[in-house]
């Protein structure tokens, strides 16, 4: 937990989040799909963490999963997302967390498409839109 670039206590994050990213972000909880405010958005522009503000997903590889969540094929940089083997629900999922604060983000399962083949399942409670200068 410790190892974060950022760390708060919970009471610093229930302050400056609304109840839902906080749960969703520091709890691990997750949107009701076709609820969040990002997953039929198609701004150019970045989607940074909402709690540290450390930017995580690009615009140009944002694509209509048809799930009910914003889905990336890939993060912005190498590394800048943290991968965890979740086994809660019965299932063995990859979460993925922001590598900076250890926010919970969603999950990243292997049915995207090409060339990642990557598909990043993300709750729009847990990032921030920034659009692109000029655009
Ligand atoms: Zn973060």
């Amino acid at each position: 937990m410790s190892s974060y670039k950022v760390n708060k206590p919970d009471a610093e994050w229930r302050a400056q989040l609304d109840a839902t990213q906080f749960e969703v972000t520091r709890h691990a909880a997750t949107e009701r799909a076709f609820t969040g405010k990002y997953w039929d958005h198609w701004q150019a522009g970045t989607y940074a963490c909402v709690c540290c503000g450390e930017p995580l997903f690009d615009s140009a590889t944002k694509f209509d999963a048809g799930c009910g969540w914003p889905s990336y094929s890939e993060a912005l940089k190498a590394g800048i997302v943290e991968r965890v083997v979740d086994r809660s629900h019965g299932m063995v999922r990859v979460e993925v967390r922001c590598q900076s604060c250890g926010a919970h983000l969603g999950h990243v399962f292997d049915d995207g498409p090409e060339p990642t083949g990557e598909r990043f399942c993300i709750n729009s409670a847990s990032i921030d839109f920034q659009p692109r200068n000029g655009s």
